[in-house]
């Protein structure tokens, strides 16, 4: 008898596949958005067939990753990758290893009326959201009550943050995208050396894990930031640390990437898995989405916000809330700025841009639902306007750049007019501000790779590579133990 090809053998798998899910759900005319994932469109590179659920920068990394070691990957995305749905798109486009700090630190609960009040802080709780958030809430004030714990979640975002600059310097250099990040450091500005030390337990923690900061003062300080309101005395620069000039295009070419090495990009969105009989109890065979249903043998769920419910579907609950947060650009703000700037007094994220200056933060726990309050945004845009005298200012003449990205483009007219974008878009937050990476505690052939809050672009690249490791089998570089999704 004629022994089958490998590609006949390969289709023959598939065609199980289908009888097996077909049998167990029942459905006779389940439409198959996917054609068999060996297909053409695959080359066939042994490997797994993965599904990767989500396309923001999280799932474009890890899509990446996982063709590196050969798999098959399907990308399932209802929208644009890389589009304004996405947290990836609008955020302060931070690439820090400093950012080890938790949200969550002792002494925070003295703090707690003051966030249900001060409609005007950078942190607020929306009162209709605080029944539903109670126990998130618990859990997160728990989770920085005391330094150990403060200190190993800093140790464990290290771990992803350590060499984000470098990571996605080469990541962008492959996508042909290279120009998107630059490395000319990040600035902490304070008011004068007390404010300065008011945070000394945050540089305790950023030097205890490696981070090299320089402080800057009077002449030198002028020159990096020499638009900046006089009340900013003190610089503390993080020279290793990089950002991304325009974080929407990055995740676009990174995804284009992966197609261009094999990936496909299914626009749907994802509903849940479909399971069969395996030899240790179910395994995974399909991602079920509005669009059919997409064959698989891993899963890796990178949806965001949107992850714990597709978690819940895989038998994990995770506590993830929406921290949401606000963004504004100003497409020609007359400010010369060549590095991105954070005030300790406004905690928001000023960084120039291929579009503009970006100006990114504020924390808002509230229902995803819930409308955006763009009053929050025009905090930001208050707040600017204060640490720049020129953004108070009527349109003014250009002003010489000190660098190509800079925010004004010299001899143009540049405008000090209100920003010309407004955004919200939802950080996707557990508790103890670490995210969620490794398989299912139920079905370990789903994995998960979400949860990253107010550092996912940073911590993008390393999360990749430890999913790939995990799926490869190999020793991960990176001890996935902080970030296991049975912690909760
Ligand atoms: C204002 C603000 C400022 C920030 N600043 C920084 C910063 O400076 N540096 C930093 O590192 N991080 C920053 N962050 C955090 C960072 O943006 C996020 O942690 C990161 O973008 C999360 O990436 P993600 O891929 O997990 O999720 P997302 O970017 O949200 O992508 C998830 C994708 O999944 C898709 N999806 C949703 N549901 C489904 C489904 N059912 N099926 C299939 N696909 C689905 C969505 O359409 C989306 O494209 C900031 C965030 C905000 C809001």
């Amino acid at each position: 008898m004629r022994r089958p090809g490998r590609a006949e053998e390969r289709c023959n798998v598939n065609v199980q596949y289908r009888a097996q899910y077909l049998d167990l759900a029942g459905m006779q005319n389940l439409q198959m958005v996917s054609r068999p994932v060996d297909s053409a469109d695959h080359p066939a590179r042994g490997g797994r067939d993965v599904a990767v659920i989500g396309a923001g920068i999280v799932g474009a990394m890890t899509a990446g990753a996982l063709l590196r070691d050969g798999h098959r990957v399907t990308l399932i995305e209802p929208g644009e990758p890389g589009g304004e749905q996405a947290a990836s798109f609008g955020n302060g486009a931070w690439i820090s290893p400093a950012s080890v700090v938790p949200m969550s630190t002792p002494g925070l609960w003295k703090k707690l009326p003051g966030y249900l009040s001060d409609r005007s802080g950078p942190l607020v709780i929306r009162w209709r959201a605080l029944p539903a958030l109670l126990p998130w809430l618990l859990r997160f004030w728990w989770a920085g009550h005391s330094l150990p714990r403060v200190q190993a979640t800093a140790r464990a975002l290290s771990a992803l943050l350590r060499d984000a600059p470098e990571r996605h310097l080469r990541a962008a250099a492959q996508t042909g995208a290279a120009g998107l990040v630059v490395q000319r450091g990040l600035l902490y500005l304070y008011p004068d050396r007390a404010a300065f030390e008011a945070e000394a337990l945050s540089w305790r923690l950023r030097h205890d894990n490696g981070v090299l900061a320089r402080e800057l003062d009077g002449a030198a300080l002028r020159a990096q930031v020499p638009d900046v309101e006089a009340h900013y005395g003190l610089g503390l620069l993080v020279a290793a640390g990089a950002h991304c000039l325009d974080p929407g295009a990055y995740v676009s070419a990174l995804v284009r990437q992966a197609q261009a090495g094999g990936a496909r990009l299914v626009p749907a969105r994802a509903l849940g898995f479909a399971f069969g009989p395996g030899p240790q109890g179910k395994r995974l065979v399909a991602v079920r989405t509005d669009a059919g249903d997409v064959a698989c043998q891993r899963a890796i769920i990178c949806a965001g916000i949107a992850s714990a419910e597709l978690a819940r579907q895989a038998g994990d609950r995770i506590p993830l809330a929406s921290e949401r947060g606000y963004r504004v650009v100003w497409p020609d703000a007359p400010v010369r700025l060549s590095l991105p700037v954070m005030p300790s007094d406004g905690k928001m994220a000023l960084t120039p841009t291929r579009g503009g200056l970006r100006v990114a933060g504020q924390v808002e726990l509230a229902e995803v639902s819930a409308p955006p309050d763009w009053r929050r945004a025009d905090l930001l845009t208050r707040f600017a306007r204060q640490m720049f005298p020129a953004l108070r200012a009527g349109p003014r003449p250009g002003l010489a750049s000190a660098a190509p990205e800079t925010c004004s483009a010299e001899g143009r007219a540049a405008s000090a007019a209100a920003p010309a974008s407004r955004w919200m878009g939802h950080r996707p937050s557990t508790p103890d501000g670490l995210p969620v990476i490794g398989p299912s505690a139920q079905h370990p052939d789903i994995v998960h790779a979400f949860g990253h809050g107010h550092v996912g672009l940073a911590a993008a690249p390393a999360t990749a590579e430890l999913v790939a490791d995990l799926l490869a089998g190999r020793t991960p570089a990176i001890d996935p133990g902080p970030y296991r999704a049975d912690r909760f």
